[in-house]
């Protein structure tokens, strides 16, 4: 029985590396000599991608261009690259050969042993900054210790999912999308190859600091709610501090002659204590707002164009 892969491949002004990513995607994918689609979810590029790989599109019918009707972002751009994979095995993967074509060989092998989800375990991670290695290190150690779902450490969302795990995945509704814990979620049999993690071919970080926190906040308030309860841990601990120096104090009047004087020090106390009740009010913000996401029910994205998908018409405005 022939098999047939699908890979996803968000794109997001990655006019130099698109055409070598196509390359190096093909050479690897030729060598599974079963049938395979390479999805690029152009996800509202400025720059030239979108026509170069309009052009692939033109000469290899392996090529599936989706367009954005603008930039949704990494996340929604994978979900629609799924959303309209067809393969048994759909591989996700990012444009810019920071994670090496060749070791999809290694996830179908894994595949073809009756692991579900393989995904890629980064060992180390080249040509990145200090800060931004750092950052991660410590964000999805966090998120670890945070949520009860099993989702693995430095691992981002280059993987190869089973059709079942996609489907499931394609129902999930959700606005504010992790990928990669959802797909943690949804559990089956899961299992990591290890790789070195790359230098960008060329180009930028698509990732600037205000999307990574963005990025980092949608992890933690999909897979915990955890962070709400700091606010009442906060709160027993402090009502009792406050209550051993109330103790403190009435000692101080009824047997000493020295009481505390000043107004800096309740003021700093003051100011203090409405920092905290800020930053809480901020956390509780956070999950409101994803709620008023949700129940805005706006679809995922839309869709300008799509190209190279035979069976559906080419066109569309709205898709969800
Ligand atoms: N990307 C995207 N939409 C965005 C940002 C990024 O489709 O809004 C794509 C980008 O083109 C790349 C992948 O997501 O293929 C990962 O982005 P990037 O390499 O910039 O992230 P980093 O590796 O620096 O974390
Ligand atoms: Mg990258």
């Amino acid at each position: 029985m022939s098999i047939r892969y699908s890979v996803v491949i968000p794109v997001y002004n990655e006019e130099p590396v698109v055409k070598e990513s196509y390359k190096r995607l093909k050479a690897v994918m030729e060598q599974t000599k079963e049938t395979y689609e390479l999805i690029f979810v152009n996800d509202g590029s400025r720059d030239g991608t979108e026509a170069i790989i309009s052009e692939l599109c033109e000469i290899d019918t392996h090529v599936k261009l989706v367009s954005f009707s603008r930039n949704f972002g990494h996340q929604t751009a994978i979900t629609a690259g799924m959303d309209l994979s067809s393969g048994q095995a759909v591989v996700v993967i990012d444009a810019d050969l920071q994670d090496p074509p060749e070791v999809i060989l290694d996830m179908i092998e894994k595949w073809k042993e009756g692991f579900d989800v393989v995904y890629g375990q980064r060992i180390k991670r080249k040509g990145e900054t200090f800060f931004k290695k750092l950052t991660a290190k410590f964000f999805y150690r966090t998120l670890k210790s945070l949520t009860d779902v099993e989702i693995p450490v430095d691992t981002g969302d280059f993987r190869l999912i089973d059709r079942k795990v996609c489907d499931v995945l394609s129902s999930l509704t959700e606005k504010n999308r992790y990928v990669r814990g959802l797909v943690s979620w949804v559990g089956f049999r899961q299992t990591a190859v290890y790789f070195e993690r790359q230098e960008r071919f060329a180009g930028e970080t698509k990732y600037p600091f205000k999307k990574m926190v963005k990025f980092a906040v949608d992890g933690i308030t999909t897979f915990s709610y955890k962070p709400l309860k700091i606010a009442t841990y906060l709160g027993f601990f402090l009502s009792f501090l406050s209550f051993l120096y109330l103790l403190v104090v009435i000692w101080l009047k009824l047997f000493t002659d020295w009481t505390v004087s000043g107004w800096a020090s309740i003021l700093s106390v003051s100011l203090f204590f409405n920092g905290i009740v800020l930053i809480m009010l901020g956390i509780i913000g956070e999950y409101i707002g994803r709620i008023y996401d949700e129940s805005k029910n706006r679809p995922l994205y839309v869709i300008a164009e799509k190209k190279g998908f035979t069976d559906e018409k080419e066109k569309s405005t709205t898709d969800c």
